[in-house]
């Protein structure tokens, strides 16, 4: 009896010891596969939320995005935190919008491209190509307006380029990002066709759209929607007395249905436009500058295009 005991526990042990020597032999397997991985990926720095949102749905698999502008925050003006640096550092390449939406040559951007020593051949203009629209300032100047990619027409052109960069980059992976990118811009195309369609079925007096920055240039002309606005683009100057009395004298003459406003504005120059037209302020904001964060509403491009939409089909339509 005793011995048939000692028996079964060494089958017990050695069974025990089997498993465990398995599982320790699987483990290497996947720190040395995760290894071999990194190797094949590139590591990529991207200026703010909407521009690394599309490069990693590009790139998928083989790129590693570091966003710079955090969700919250307006991605003219910024000054990169010493983890940026660092990461900007070893990156092999460095998107960025153009059109200055980070504040152009002069701008915070450029500024950590050149103190991390990379040269142009690590940098990528998402929005190469694209025709500029300008804004008007108070003294009469024409600036680029940035804000291009709230336009799914533009966001077909920036999805080409990221790819081009990325095969440039990795031309070993050029089938597995041609594959992506074309399933991203068959979502992006079908959107477009969205946007036509929803914008030509609002009543044509409804089709005005106002809200705080002019940010929405791209997608109102393109699609059909009169713009009004309060500023032109973000300064310290937003919701000036002047700008207010123009703006109220827009609501007056153009009668939109409702005000639109912005996720990442001060609501106060809206409110006062509300009370002083009784144009209400439509109860969903829209998303300009930055999508929606992980788990809100719009958290991804395709979804922030998606979701621009629908709050504007809503506010406007009967
Ligand atoms: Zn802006």
């Amino acid at each position: 009896m005793k011995r048939k005991r000692f028996l079964q526990l060494v089958k017990i042990l050695a069974i025990t010891m089997i498993a465990l020597l398995l599982v320790a032999c699987r483990n290497e397997e996947e720190t040395s596969t995760k290894e071999g991985n990194s190797g094949d990926t590139l590591n990529v720095v991207s200026s703010f939320s909407i521009l690394s949102d599309m490069i990693e749905n590009i790139g998928g698999e083989y790129v590693n995005v570091h966003n710079l502008v955090p969700i919250g925050t307006a991605p003219h003006e910024y000054e990169p935190l010493p983890e940026d640096i660092k990461v900007a550092s070893d990156a092999d390449l460095l998107f960025y919008n153009g059109l200055n939406l980070e504040g152009g040559e002069n701008g915070w951007f450029f500024k950590l491209v050149k103190s991390v020593g990379k040269s142009e051949d690590n940098i990528v203009e998402a929005s190469e190509g694209v025709e500029p629209l300008y804004l008007a300032d108070e003294e009469g100047n024409q600036e680029v307006n940035p804000h291009a990619f709230v336009s799914p027409k533009v966001g077909i052109q920036m999805t080409e380029n990221i790819l081009e960069a990325l095969i440039e980059q990795m031309p070993e992976k050029a089938e597995y990002f041609e594959q992506s990118a074309a399933d991203y811009l068959k979502q992006l195309q079908e959107i477009d066709e969205e946007y036509t369609e929803g914008i030509n079925s609002i009543p044509e007096e409804n089709r005005i759209f106002m809200a705080s920055e002019q940010a929405f240039q791209y997608m109102t002309k393109e699609y059909g929607l009169k713009e009004g606005y309060i500023w032109a683009i973000d300064t310290d100057e937003n919701g000036s007395p002047d700008q207010i009395r123009q703006t109220i004298e827009f609501v007056k003459q153009n009668q939109p249905k409702v005000l639109f406003i912005e996720s990442n504005v001060d609501r106060r120059p809206m409110e006062t436009i509300s009370s002083e037209t009784g144009v209400a302020i439509y109860e969903q904001s829209v998303l300009s500058d930055e999508i929606g964060k992980p788990g809100e509403v719009g958290d991804s491009y395709i979804k922030y295009l998606k979701y621009n939409l629908d709050v504007i089909l809503n506010g406007l339509s009967e």
